[in-house]
């Protein structure tokens, strides 16, 4: 990867056919048209929210660096920024008038009204621009070292920007965009923020068959350059019409499930939504089921593996009693301790174990309606326990 330092390019150079998309939030271009300032980052410009656009044209007055800024050249005499789009935007706000400073008595003042020397002060500061040239991979990983200042951006929102594209334009349009009147119902399912690209990154799993970011990124490779991004969408439409279709409750512990799995591995099983909703209200009711979270999958692989609901085990209390009571029982027979073991013909059958050789079980499983207390906990020998529990 080849990189140039520049330090001749100005405030006013750089700022120059300055466009703010107010809509979106975020500064579109510079360096008269030759400069990206947001390509497909789609970090919306923070710096506002946080009064951080004032402390950059503060920099600038006092003489201040305002660090380095990375420019990723894409074409002859054309940039996106990789890093600075924040400052950048700033810079550009103030010159285009977009919000004033204020003096220590709290008067405004904006770029215009400014007197000369100070205008031409701002105007002639010059930037630290790295300019760099590479590929894919060398930009990404290259891109993740200089990541350390400010709000750190997440990997999804680094993969929009090595692979901005028409295609990341549009995925962005329907999964990036707070104004999407379909985020409410997303929000059932998806986790995390629509403006730090979650719902976007969970699509891309989905489509990709895979939360692995390799995966991901092997994905927006592929379709970088697309000019429609229907596979995408009909996917994600597909996934979330599955969930709602077989869940009729939209429960808070459904959020952020691994659907994209889920419906890989159940979409071609039938399922009636009215008893899938009865088992839901019965094992959210029931007190030995730990993890709700468990109860989605549980009920899709057919009520059968019961590790996902994570169901409470004996109480230590209640584990030494039912062994102390074995225990005694058998010492007086002259048999096992273990139900299963006195049983048998060998020489385990006269075996008294000791309490940590042994586990508790339900007589009758959790699954056919066994409780978890004392009545229905009886120990046994870690063998026949396990044995058990395979069945
Ligand atoms: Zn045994």
């Amino acid at each position: 990867m080849n990189t140039t330092l520049v330090t001749d390019i100005t405030v006013e150079q750089i700022c120059k056919g300055f466009v703010y998309n107010k809509l979106e939030g975020k500064g579109l271009f510079g360096l008269s048209g030759k400069l990206v300032i947001q390509p497909e980052y789609q970090r919306n410009y923070l710096y506002a929210e946080n009064k951080r656009e004032e402390s950059v044209i503060h920099s600038v007055l006092k003489g201040y660096p305002l660090g380095l800024i990375y420019f990723n050249k894409v074409g002859n005499d054309r940039y996106e920024i990789l890093d600075g789009q924040q400052r950048v935007t700033s810079l550009g706000r103030f010159l285009t008038g977009k919000f004033p400073l204020f003096d220590a008595d709290g008067k405004p003042h904006y770029y215009s009204g400014l007197p000369d020397d100070i205008i031409r002060k701002i105007n002639e500061t010059t930037l630290t621009i790295y300019i760099c040239e590479g590929d894919e991979s060398e930009i990404k990983a290259w891109y993740k070292t200089i990541n350390i200042a400010g709000i750190p951006l997440n990997h999804q929102e680094i993969s929009n920007a090595v692979y901005s594209g028409p295609f990341v334009t549009k995925a962005k349009e329907k999964f990036s965009n707070s104004q999407n009147s379909n985020i409410q119902k997303w929000s059932a399912y998806i986790r995390g923020k629509v403006n730090r690209q979650d719902y976007l990154r969970t699509a891309l799993e989905w489509v990709a068959r895979s939360s692995n970011d390799d995966a991901v990124d092997d994905y927006m490779s592929k379709h970088r350059f697309d000019t429609n991004i229907n596979e995408l969408e009909t996917y994600f439409n597909s996934v979330i019409d599955w969930i709602s279709g077989t869940f009729i409750d939209v429960e808070s512990e459904m959020r952020g499930l691994e659907w994209g799995r889920l419906f890989e591995t159940y979409h071609n099983t039938p399922y009636d939504p009215a008893k899938v909703s009865e088992m839901v209200r019965k094992l959210y009711g029931d007190v030995a089921v730990k993890s709700r979270k468990g109860v989605f999958e549980y009920i899709l692989g057919g009520c059968q593996d019961t590790r996902l609901l994570d169901i409470r085990v004996f109480e230590d209390s209640t584990k030494k009693a039912v062994y102390e009571q074995q225990t005694n029982v058998a010492k007086e027979s002259g048999k096992s301790n273990c139900p299963l073991c006195s049983l048998g013909n060998d020489n385990n059958s006269k075996r008294i174990w000791k309490y940590n050789e042994m586990d508790a079980d339900h007589v009758t499983a959790w699954s056919k309606g066994g409780a978890t207390d004392i009545n229905n906990c009886q120990m046994l020998c870690v063998t026949h326990n396990r044995a058990k529990g395979n069945k």
